[in-house]
């Protein structure tokens, strides 16, 4: 057409916010857990301004009552497990910063078994690796480095029977080494939390915790690396 010219919208980063939650309870007052509504107000939020890709670390067993309304909302959902934990029947994530003596955490910290993950990939729910043991990566040496990072692979991929190609980093630690050894280990991408790097073995997240509401929820995106240029 003559003369006019033809403003393209500005075009939006398609990368998606991805949001890390740990546990999901209604009246569990504990850091790690969020009341299921409070989540999906979280997250329905976030989704009017950014796709977002909802991921759950650790693989509580809390959580599996929220998936289906993520799921309803067309929203990829992945699950970062700790297959010791899962290898163990699916037992309570008692590492020593969780540690408590509280039957109530004890029971709140149970984690999912293998029949329970193979049902949320049959779902088409990500089962993605959080090393064996939620090892503080940084701090251990070599063999027990690869070991944390290539046997969890290998458990997904046995007990899954697919391909294993993602990884978040226990506690977002990481450094170059770990980034290396995730890398050789065979993962496509690995997952940390608010940090900037151009790197897809150190993407960060936003991670939300109860003391979120979706107005704090907003801020705390548009604090994260995800709004500066990369
Ligand atoms: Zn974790």
């Amino acid at each position: 057409m003559a003369g006019g010219t033809v403003r393209r919208p500005t075009r939006r980063r398609l990368t998606p916010l991805v949001l890390c939650y740990h546990a999901v309870s209604d009246d569990w007052p504990h850091r790690l857990a969020l009341p299921a509504d409070l989540l999906l107000r979280q997250v329905d939020a976030l989704r009017r301004l950014r796709r977002v890709h909802v991921t759950f670390d650790d693989a509580f067993r809390s959580i599996v009552d929220v998936i289906p309304a993520l799921q309803e909302r067309g929203l990829p959902v992945t699950i970062f497990v700790c297959t010791g934990f899962a290898d163990a029947g699916g037992a309570p994530l008692l590492i020593p910063e969780l540690a408590s003596d509280d039957d109530r955490d004890v029971a709140e910290l149970a984690t999912l078994t293998w029949d329970e993950l193979r049902t949320l990939a049959s779902f088409g729910v990500e089962i993605a690796s959080h090393t064996v043991t939620h090892a503080r990566l940084p701090a251990i040496a070599g063999e027990d480095l690869s070991q944390e990072l290539e046997a969890s692979k290998r458990r997904l991929e046995e007990e899954l029977g697919g391909p294993c190609d993602r990884l978040a980093y226990p506690y977002g630690r990481y450094d170059a080494r770990v980034r290396a050894a995730a890398r050789a280990a065979g993962y496509s991408e690995a997952f940390a939390l608010r940090r900037l790097a151009r790197d897809r073995f150190a993407r960060p997240r936003v991670d939300l915790y109860r003391r979120h509401t979706p107005i704090r929820a907003l801020g705390r995106a548009a604090s994260s690396p995800f709004s500066r240029s990369r």
